[in-house]
């Protein structure tokens, strides 16, 4: 007889943990729609600036494959293959591993590198640079400002008004829309 209490609280408590764990999984789906590699990653976040430090190791378990090689091995996604290249959506581009603003979509310009460009960042502290000398080039490559992940590299081939082309990987951008009040807005402003 115990053991048959025993078998059916197990069941109940199996049972009770399956509906919590379905319930998670609809609500990591719902903000995997935002925000395609934020998942169970504790720093991603779009208002918190602090600096995010964290070892290659800890890196590795929060992000998927393709997000860690690029963004921690400096990697570059293969040309023509983001769907941010040639979106013409407004809003903002955050740093996927982190959440931090980096470009606002009317700074984006279509390059035909075959990488995401824009040609400003959304503030300065938004993005750090380093001189990069890899495969016999002289590179300025770019960084997030709170994370220090690779996003890219900076040219000065780029168009008006700061002459400089950021070619960003797109596997490491998210991008947000803009509220639909803050389109009206700028719709406005264009008119007048
Ligand atoms: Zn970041």
């Amino acid at each position: 007889m115990k053991q048959i209490v025993l078998l059916l609280t197990t069941m109940f408590v199996l049972v009770i943990t399956q509906g919590c764990y379905s319930q998670n999984s609809s609500a990591q789906k719902k903000s995997a729609m935002d925000t395609s590699n934020n998942k169970k990653n504790p720093v991603y976040s779009n208002t918190d600036s602090t600096k995010v430090v964290m070892t290659d190791e800890e890196w590795k378990k929060l992000l998927s494959p393709e997000v860690y090689h690029v963004a921690r091995q400096k990697g570059t996604e293969r040309p023509f293959t983001s769907p941010y290249e040639t979106s013409h959506e407004i809003g903002t581009y955050y740093c996927a591993v982190c959440g931090n603003a980096l470009f606002k979509s009317d700074t984006k310009f279509e390059s035909g590198c075959g990488w995401p460009s824009f040609y400003e960042p959304i503030s300065k502290g938004s993005i750090i640079y380093a001189p990069d000398n890899t495969y016999g080039m002289q590179r300025t490559e770019v960084m997030c400002g709170r994370c220090k992940s690779h996003l890219g590299h900076v040219f000065e081939d780029g168009p008006k008004p700061t002459g400089l082309r950021y070619c960003i990987n797109g596997v490491v951008l998210d991008f947000k829309k803009a509220q639909d009040a803050e389109k009206a807005y700028n719709a406005k402003e264009k008119e007048e």
